[in-house]
């Protein structure tokens, strides 16, 4: 049975714990620094196990000792957004926890897969990297899947079809500078770029940038959860079962798309290991334009992260 370890047993935390041990496919040992909450959450989660059938185990924990050995580790911890305030103002206080979490867990898991969450997170992915002394291939970031999946929705909800007969792709930041690519979002196989005027889909992109804002302003005390806990065991089962498919991720380009040591969203295929292929699309100069771009904004924050 796969091991997988989520920091953080907050409302992201604590859900994906949750959807992970219902999918039945792993362990779960939920860790956070405040004592008696991943413990409790966890306990709660266990409680659940008989009557739904699971006999995967879940516990909680605050010493590293006990996620050990772990395939995945998911990283949650650190502060959420208000209302108001953007992902990149979260930079000062999550680059110190995710750089002490990123350390402490590579230590007794030297073999894992870091899955990091914490935002900004192509920053916070980049900082993992360095601070776990893992490759590029064992530290990946959760961006695309989450952006890719409410563009989906606001597609479906556009063109009255289902979700799921939706394709879409988000790339770059996750955050203001999310890069989508008309042409790549299909219904069906068809090109929304054949079913929608150019001004409805420059709208859907703009509403898909504001959805984590929009759930952040609705909720007033936190930010979004359910979906992005989703994401997480969308990605983290792609890694345990070695599936290779491919999702958006947060990875750090090395020469793909002409950017070097800068985390950004691009296809990938995820499989044991993390990273099995970074999947090449040729893009036209604008394209190309657009995600540089992106890129470069995420640059001038590692620049500012303070050990970076
Ligand atoms: P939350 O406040 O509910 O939970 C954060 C948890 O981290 C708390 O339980 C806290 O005690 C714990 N924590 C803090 N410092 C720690 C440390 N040093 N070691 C272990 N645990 C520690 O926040 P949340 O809503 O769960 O969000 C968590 C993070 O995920 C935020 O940074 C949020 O912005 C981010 N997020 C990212 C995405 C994405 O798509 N990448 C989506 C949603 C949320």
């Amino acid at each position: 049975m796969a091991k997988v370890t989520v920091i953080g047993a907050g409302n992201v935390g604590a859900t994906a714990a949750q959807r992970l041990l219902e999918t039945g496919l792993c362990d779960v040992v939920l860790l956070d620094i405040v004592e008696g909450l991943p413990q409790g959450k966890a306990l709660d989660m266990a409680h659940s196990a008989y009557i739904l059938g699971l006999t995967n185990r879940c516990v909680g924990t605050n010493d590293y000792q006990d996620t050990a050995g772990s395939d995945v580790v998911v990283i949650t911890s650190g502060a959420a957004r208000k209302p108001g305030m953007t992902r990149d103002q979260l930079v000062e206080i999550n680059a110190a926890i995710v750089g002490e979490v990123a350390e402490k867990a590579a230590a007794v898991s030297p073999e894992a897969v870091l899955l990091v969450v914490t935002n900004p997170v192509d920053v916070m992915t980049w900082l993992a990297i360095k601070k776990s002394g893992f490759s590029r291939q064992r530290v990946i970031g959760l961006s695309g899947v989450l952006d890719s999946s409410r563009l989906a929705y606001l597609i479906s909800k556009q063109i009255n079809v289902p979700v799921t007969d939706v394709n879409a792709y988000v790339w770059g930041e996750h955050g203001q500078q999310m890069v989508v690519f008309p042409r790549l979002n299909t219904v069906k196989g068809v090109p929304i770029t054949k079913m929608l005027a150019e001004e409805v889909i420059s709208g859907l992109i703009a509403q898909t940038v504001a959805s984590g804002a929009e759930v952040v302003n609705l909720l007033k005390t936190s930010s979004a959860y359910y979906a992005p806990s989703a994401a997480i065991v969308r990605m983290a089962s792609a890694i345990i079962e070695n599936s290779g498919e491919i999702l958006p991720s947060a990875v750090c380009l090395d020469g793909e798309y002409g950017l070097y040591d800068v985390v950004c969203g691009v296809p990938v295929k995820l499989g044991e290991k993390g990273v099995q292929s970074i999947v090449k699309i040729d893009l036209s100069d604008d394209e190309q334009k657009l995600l540089a771009k992106s890129a470069e904004s995420i640059k001038k924050m590692i620049a500012n992260i303070p050990s970076g």
